[in-house]
């Protein structure tokens, strides 16, 4: 499978920006499993559902229905594009994906949507379970004060009272959430393309990109 680009690794190591110019470049679908993951948070958070409770979480996960395309995602008819990207819906999704019932709802639908070919599926297992038969696959990584560094940026520009020691603290919480949970943890394995890209620009880890693909 050359038509599938996976790309792995931690929150801020430049996954969706890089992801979407490189599939921009090649003329791929993107597909942004994250945003998944945070819509539906965004329904959980809606319907003031505890996730901890088994039935509520599977009622949630059998009556949802998420849309989306390059531009946006929608829940259950909803532009939620933009709702979906606050610190504490970053952070109810890191929570919710480490439940296997979330995980298996959105297996399909990346699965079917990745199958079309032609794909560059961003996550934190995408190489690893979606499409562990992928052949280009890649795990981007950056040091923790950068990664924090940059999604301080991101977050400030809609909320000017947020703290970059917070947002440092965070992202370690989710990153150590993330790779130690049970249920498709975060992993960097040895058939991954390893980039860091603390001192690179989006430029170079494109380039670096495009000049590891094996191509048919
Ligand atoms: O990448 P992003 O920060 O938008 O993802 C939100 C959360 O969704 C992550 O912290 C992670 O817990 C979860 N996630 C996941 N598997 C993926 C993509 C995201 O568990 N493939």
């Amino acid at each position: 499978m050359k038509d599938i680009i996976t790309i792995d690794g931690p929150s801020g190591a430049g996954k969706s920006t890089v992801s979407r110019l490189l599939a921009k470049r090649l003329g791929y679908q993107y597909l942004d499993t994250g945003a998944l993951y945070r819509a539906v948070a965004w329904k959980i958070k809606k319907e003031n559902a505890n996730i901890e409770d088994e039935k509520s979480l599977r009622n949630i996960l059998e009556k949802i229905d998420i849309t989306f395309d390059e531009d946006g995602i929608m829940v259950d008819g909803t532009d939620v594009t933009s709702e979906i990207r606050s610190m504490g819906i970053g952070e109810l999704s890191s929570k919710a994906s480490a439940k296997p019932a979330v995980r298996e709802r959105l297996f399909t639908i990346q699965r079917e949507f990745g199958l079309k070919g032609k794909i560059v599926i961003e996550g934190r297992d995408a190489g690893t379970v979606i499409f562990p038969e992928a052949e280009n696959k890649f795990y981007l990584d950056a040091s923790p004060e950068e990664r924090g560094m940059r999604r301080f940026k991101e977050l400030k520009e809609k909320n000017s009272d947020i703290k970059l020691e917070t947002t440092i603290d965070d992202i370690k919480k989710r990153d150590n959430r993330d790779s130690t949970r049970q249920a498709s943890p975060l992993k960097r394995t040895q058939d991954m393309i390893y980039i860091d890209t603390t001192s690179l620009t989006l430029e170079e880890v494109v380039t670096k990109i495009m000049e590891s693909l094996k191509t048919p």
